[in-house]
């Protein structure tokens, strides 16, 4: 059966990966973004898979555009929440404005996205929630507070939906990727990259999108159906939690 699949965050990076790994396994796709309609554009061509843009902070926005993608393309099985943002900064320097858009759109998101959908997944009686968390919502990071706190609260919202989802096939699973290489890592200056990031890795190397991708296809599957909290971590080595 082709399952219908939202990846938040869809058209760049690790979620475009994801997008093409779940169209590549069988899966009917929509792939969202926030504003780069340029980006959004090339990647839908490319890929064939329609872009949708609203704000996964906006509760009111992601309920209006589920309803649209679920008429266009269908009943919602399985959600991959991996749109997410960094305003980094250390706590005694961060504004408040860092810390709530953080907060918003990576943590808030999982509330205003995954609501949509439960209720459909519950009496369907199937649902695949995916969410990427990140390794520093595992063990910290640097004057990533905000970032760290949105990423630790992932895990903790994971855990809850697989208690609440099992009875009905509805699993919930976190990916904590470790340093990937996309436009977000490549915001890094290089010397720190080199000189402080890649020793920190034993596999000596970033990881690819499509490595991440490949996780997310298999939570999202009819088998992965036992496979429910956990969380994976994709990261070379580097933390082992
Ligand atoms: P990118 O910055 O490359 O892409 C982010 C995507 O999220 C874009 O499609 C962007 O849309 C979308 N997005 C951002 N804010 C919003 C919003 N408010 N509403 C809707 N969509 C939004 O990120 P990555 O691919 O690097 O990261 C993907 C996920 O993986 C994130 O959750 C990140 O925290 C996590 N992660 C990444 C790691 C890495 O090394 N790259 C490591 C660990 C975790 P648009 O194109 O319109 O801007």
């Amino acid at each position: 059966m082709s399952r219908v699949a939202i990846v938040t965050g869809g058209t760049r990076g690790i979620g475009a990966a994801i997008s093409r790994a779940l169209q590549a396994s069988g899966a009917r796709v929509a792939a969202t973004y926030a504003g780069n309609d340029e980006a959004a554009a090339k990647f839908t061509a490319e890929s064939g898979i329609p872009a949708y843009k609203w704000d996964v902070g906006d509760f009111n926005a992601c309920a209006a555009g589920v309803a649209r993608v679920e008429k266009e393309v269908g009943p919602v099985d399985i959600l991959v929440n991996n749109a997410g943002i960094t305003r980094d900064g250390f706590l005694h320097k961060m504004t408040p404005e860092q810390w709530s858009s953080v907060i918003r759109t990576n943590l808030d998101s999982l509330f205003n996205m995954t609501r949509q959908v439960i209720e459909g997944m519950r009496a369907r009686s199937f649902g695949r929630v995916v969410v990427i968390s990140s390794i520093n919502g595992q063990k910290g990071q640097l004057g990533q507070a905000n970032y760290s706190a949105s990423k630790a609260g992932d895990i903790g919202f994971v855990k809850a939906l697989a208690l609440e989802g099992a009875a009905k096939n509805v699993t919930a699973n976190a990916i904590c990727p470790g340093y990937i290489g996309t436009e977000m890592v490549a915001a890094i200056d290089e010397t720190i990259l080199k000189t402080r990031i890649l020793p920190q890795i034993p596999a000596g190397r970033l990881g690819l999108p499509e490595e991440v991708a490949r996780c997310v296809v298999f939570l999202a599957s009819d088998e992965a159906g036992f496979v429910t909290g956990s969380t994976i971590s994709v990261n070379g080595g580097q933390h082992m939690a």
